[in-house]
Parts: C-alpha cells; sequence; structure tokens
C-alpha cells in the first residue's frame, strides 16, 4: 500500500471531492468498488460506472474493488456472476479484491444487533403494505409503528428468532429507528432485514433473512475501507440513511458522492427491461448484437478500448442527460478507421458477366490493405470473366444524378478495369438477374491511357473465387431517442423497431476472407465496418455489421 498519494488534475467534480478530500486528511488511501447485482448482464451504463470507479482509483494511486451486491437472493444467479466478471474483464478493469456482500451476512447481522442493543432498532410484526400505510406520503408525515417501542430485550429475543427460522417469511422485519416524520421518507423507520426463503446462489439455505440494499451497502464498503462509494443519482436520497447507519454503528465511515447514469438514445438500459426482452424472445440473447450490454456490444464488434473511450468522452456530471449514440458509434468508427484493413464484399448480389473476357482466365490485381497506412501493404485480388455487384450499383432506368451503371455507360471497378453495360438478362417476371458489360484492358489498376473519366467507382467480388457469407444489418432496436418516453397506458415494447434485425443470407465476400475468424474486423468498402460472429462455422462465415461508414442519425 502507497503512503504518498500522488493528486491528478482534477478534471469534474468527484475528482474535485477526491483530492480535497486528500488534502483535508479525510481519507489517506483512497479505494473505489463496482457494486453490481448479480440479477442480469452488465450494460454500457455499467461500463460509464466501472469507468468511474476504476480511474479515480488509478489516478490516485488506490485500489478498486469488485463488489456482488448479492442481498437479493430471488433474482441472482451464478450465470450473471460469471458473465459480469468476463465482461468487466474484457473491459480491461481488472479489480484488485473479489467481494460478495453474503460473505458480510454474519458481520452485517451483528451489526443490527448492536443498533438493537443501542435502542436504535426494532422488530416490527406490520406486513408490507400496512408498512407502506404508516409510511406517510411527500406532504404526510408517518405514524409510529404500534411495535416501536418494543424492549432492546424482545427485539433481541425476536431478531434471533426470526434468524432461527420461527417466523413465516414476510410476517416480521428488523427495521430502524430514525424518524416517521423526516422529510425524508428514506429515514422514516427503514427496513433492515426481511424474512425470505429463498435459495441463496452462494450461502445456499443457510439464511432465512436478508439484509435490504441500504443496510447492507454502507457496511460492506465500510468493512472493505472503501474510501468513495461511487454511484448514481437514484440513491441521493439514500445518503443520510447511509451516513446514519456508519455513524451510530460508529465504524469507518466512507463518503458516498453520487453522479447522472448515463441515458442513451434509441437504447433501454434497465435490466429489468433488458431481461424482459430476452425471456420473451425480442431479441436472441443477452449478447445480441442489438442490445446494449457489453456482451452485445462485444459480439457486434466493438472493442473494449471503443467502449473505454466513449466513457472518458461522456465524462461524469451531476445531473441527468440524454446522450447521443451517434456517439458510442462514433468511438467505434474512428478506431476502426484507423485499425480495420479494407477488403471487398458484395451484400446484395447481382451477376455481372465480361463479355470480351476469356473465359478460363484469371488475373490478380493488387488492392491496398489501409489508404492510410502503406505498412499494412496489399492484397492480391482475382479478377474473371464472372463477378458479383451490388444490385443497387446497377439500374436499367437510371433515377436522376444516377452515375453508377447502367445501358451504355461506362463505370470503374475498384482496384480493376471500366467496364461498359452493353446489354441485361431477364427472368420471366422481368427482372434484371445478369447484366452483360464489356471491360477495357488498357484500364488495369483503375485509370485510361486516354484520359477518359467516369462517375463512379463500385466494388465487386469474382463470382467463382468469391466466399459466400451470411451478412447481418442491424438498426437501433427501438424507433424513439426515448424509449421509455411512453404515452400514458402505453409500454416500452411498442416503439420497439419492427425489423432491427436484417439477414442477407447470400453476400459474397472477397476470397482473402476465407479463413477470418473471431476477432476479425473488417471495412468492407462503401458499406461499413464488419466482424465475424461466433455463428461462424467452418462450412458458413457470419458477419455483423459494427457500424455504417457515416453517421447516418443526422439523416
Ligand atoms: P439497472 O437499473 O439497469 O438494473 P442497477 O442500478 O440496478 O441497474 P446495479 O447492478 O445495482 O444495477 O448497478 C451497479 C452499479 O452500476 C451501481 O452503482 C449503479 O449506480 C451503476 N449503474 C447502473 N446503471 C447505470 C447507468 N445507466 N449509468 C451509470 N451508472 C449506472
Ligand atoms: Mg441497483
Amino acid at each position: 500500500m502507497t503512503t504518498s498519494v500522488s493528486t491528478p488534475v482534477p478534471s469534474d467534480f468527484i475528482r474535485t471531492a477526491v483530492a480535497e478530500d486528500i488534502k483535508s486528511g479525510r481519507f489517506t488511501h483512497i479505494k473505489t468498488r463496482f457494486p453490481p447485482e448479480p440479477n442480469g448482464y452488465l450494460h454500457i451504463g455499467h461500463a460509464k460506472a466501472l469507468s468511474v470507479d476504476f480511474n479515480i482509483a488509478q489516478e490516485f494511486n488506490g485500489e478498486f474493488n469488485l463488489r456482488f451486491d448479492d442481498t437479493n437472493p430471488a433474482k441472482e444467479e451464478q450465470e450473471y456472476v460469471d458473465s459480469i466478471k468476463e465482461d468487466i474483464l474484457w473491459l480491461g478493469y481488472e479489480w484488485d479484491e473479489l467481494f460478495f456482500a453474503s460473505d458480510y451476512f454474519e458481520a452485517i447481522y451483528d451489526y443490527a444487533v448492536q443498533l438493537i442493543k443501542k435502542g436504535k432498532a426494532y422488530v416490527c410484526d406490520l406486513s408490507g403494505d400496512q408498512i407502506r400505510e404508516y409510511r406517510g406520503t411527500l406532504t404526510a408525515p408517518g405514524v409510529d409503528s404500534p411495535y416501536r417501542n418494543r424492549s432492546v430485550e424482545e427485539n433481541l429475543d425476536l431478531f434471533a428468532r426470526m434468524r432461527a427460522g420461527e417466523f413465516a417469511d414476510g410476517s416480521r422485519t428488523l427495521r430502524a429507528k430514525i424518524d416517521m416524520a423526516s422529510g425524508n421518507i428514506n429515514m422514516r423507520d427503514p427496513v433492515m432485514y426481511r424474512i425470505l426463503r429463498a435459495h441463496h446462489h452462494r450461502t445456499g439455505d443457510k439464511w432465512c433473512i436478508y439484509p435490504l440494499y441500504d443496510f447492507a451497502h454502507g457496511q460492506s464498503d465500510s468493512i472493505e475501507g472503501i474510501s468513495h462509494s461511487l454511484c448514481s443519482l437514484e440513491y441521493e436520497a439514500h445518503r443520510p440513511l447511509y451516513d446514519w447507519y456508519v455513524r451510530e454503528l460508529g465504524i469507518y465511515a466512507p463518503r458516498q458522492i453520487e453522479f447522472a447514469r448515463l441515458n442513451l438514445s434509441y437504447t433501454v438500459l434497465s435490466k429489468r427491461k433488458l431481461l424482459q426482452l430476452v425471456k420473451e424472445g425480442h431479441v436472441r440473447g443477452w449478447d445480441d448484437p442489438r442490445m446494449p450490454t457489453l456482451s452485445g456490444y462485444r459480439r457486434r464488434g466493438y472493442t473494449a478500448a471503443s467502449i473505454r473511450d466513449f466513457c472518458s468522452r461522456i465524462g461524469v456530471a451531476k445531473a441527468d442527460s440524454m446522450v447521443d449514440i451517434g456517439m458510442l458509434e462514433f468511438s467505434i468508427r474512428d478506431e476502426l478507421n484507423k485499425t480495420a484493413p479494407r477488403a471487398l464484399a458484395v451484400l446484395r448480389p447481382l451477376k455481372v458477366v465480361i463479355e470480351n473476357y476469356p473465359e478460363d482466365q484469371t488475373d490478380m490485381l493488387d488492392a491496398v490493405n489501409h489508404p492510410d497506412d502503406p505498412a499494412a501493404g496489399t492484397r492480391q485480388l482475382p479478377f474473371s470473366r464472372e463477378l458479383y455487384i451490388e444490385q443497387d450499383d446497377f439500374r436499367e432506368v437510371p433515377p436522376p444524378k444516377y452515375f453508377r451503371l447502367t445501358p451504355g455507360r461506362e463505370v470503374r471497378l475498384r482496384y480493376a478495369y471500366f467496364i461498359k453495360c452493353v446489354g441485361v438478362v431477364k427472368d420471366e417476371a422481368g427482372n434484371v438477374i445478369e447484366v452483360r458489360c464489356t471491360y477495357d484492358p488498357a484500364t488495369r489498376g483503375g485509370n485510361a491511357p486516354d484520359g477518359r473519366k467516369v462517375k463512379a467507382t463500385i466494388h465487386w467480388v469474382s463470382a467463382p473465387h468469391a466466399v459466400a457469407a451470411e451478412v447481418r444489418l442491424y438498426d437501433h432496436l427501438f424507433t424513439k431517442p426515448n424509449p421509455d418516453d411512453v404515452p400514458e397506458g402505453g409500454h416500452f415494447l411498442e416503439g420497439l423497431t419492427p425489423n432491427s434485425l436484417e439477414i442477407l443470407p447470400n453476400a459474397f465476400v472477397e476470397p482473402s476472407l476465407r479463413d477470418a475468424t473471431l476477432g476479425s474486423r473488417y471495412q468492407f468498402e462503401r458499406n461499413g465496418y464488419f466482424c465475424i460472429d461466433s455463428d461462424t462455422t467452418s462450412e458458413k462465415l457470419v458477419f455483423n455489421r459494427t457500424v455504417g461508414l457515416k453517421d447516418n442519425a443526422s439523416k
């Protein structure tokens, strides 16, 4: 452990507060924690919290713990614990120590006994509904529970028997004795323990009483020696209670500081809602590339670096706001533009036959792997008599300002030759199924020696050499910038985009991609950035579009 703490230049209100706490001597060692409840997969909002917790610990030469807040056994599962650890490590936010709130159940129970002995906690026989009735409202004070003045001895006895399993679920609670008239409803004798016979993923059936979040959280922070307990804004009104417990117990007191949650446009960031999307089959799973989960973004082709970059660019603020999803897309696009090798892929193929190109001939053309990085080198693309181009790059009857292939017009094939359309072949329904062209051998490499120009350059693959692939294109899951903004009586699911997944089963990619493996990312020229999907097998390549080439949010 370091004794000298370096103080970086504060860049936001939390860092400023931490630096002040060091200066004033309130804390000499900085320790933060990330406290996920293992009841779902981590989403991009959690990445923001992680980035704050992890980076502040690092900048101040401190430590960072991962602590599972597993006090609610009914909703928690090992699968979630495993996925959360995997996602955090993937992001690169390695923890110093790993804990579970359930490690502290015995200690937290002892704290409760201490508060009973101090006359600061009592066993209450009111039902959940009654507790709510007695609690009052924002404008009306609450009413004392008839059990509020039980003796210390009776409370100790009843609490021990709650633990021993003598009472039915929900029949009694342990409550803090604070102030039923407090302006802060959280201070109106909050429940500390409830009786709940539920199997816990770690403690099994050892306990039939469980502490509530508010009673477990601060005490867990205190036990670990957390200096700054950083959390999202909804916990602000819980801070007086957090402080009350540690003060009454006379234990080490961490400082809770709240920051704004991340809200992202066209996205829901609530585990409850994400769970519903998964359970009801609106997506293909927690790691569906349309999901705002870290596993979803990973599968979609986002890198950990791009998500960390996004988190540092949005920063932390005190007031809630909505971040444009374009900012997240910018982070990955910017990175892939620099790093992703270029490739030619035709997503919706249309056959082209070059009439004056010999049937049994193939020539190999040089293509650059990255236009801004000569060190990335070149590769060879086979060219032959039969090619595929995008259906969109041909129009039999061109609309105004259409400069791509059309009967009688010449265009450039990227890295290859000028070709000119000399006819079409149609099926019985009148659809163009083949475009007949001629090529000019003198334009090899893409320029005409006589200096004549073409107005369009299109991409292509050689039909006999191309590799078949399935390509998946994604749209935002929700149509509205704020999917949580639903009209009276409405439901957020009504805002789902009807076809947010588009599968193109008959795409073709250039042959150099034949052995692409998981983790491979490319820019398919003119089509966007793509990665290999985990559904890829030795028989079939599957690509996900990570992001398009341009920000189309403004369209
Ligand atoms: P959800 O509402 O999605 O279920 P949660 O707050 O219940 O999220 P936890 O597992 O309790 O999820 O969250 C762990 C930490 O992540 C908490 O400290 C919480 O403040 C923080 N967090 C959760 N969602 C966001 C978000 N959208 N932006 C920033 N921090 C968040
Ligand atoms: Mg929570």
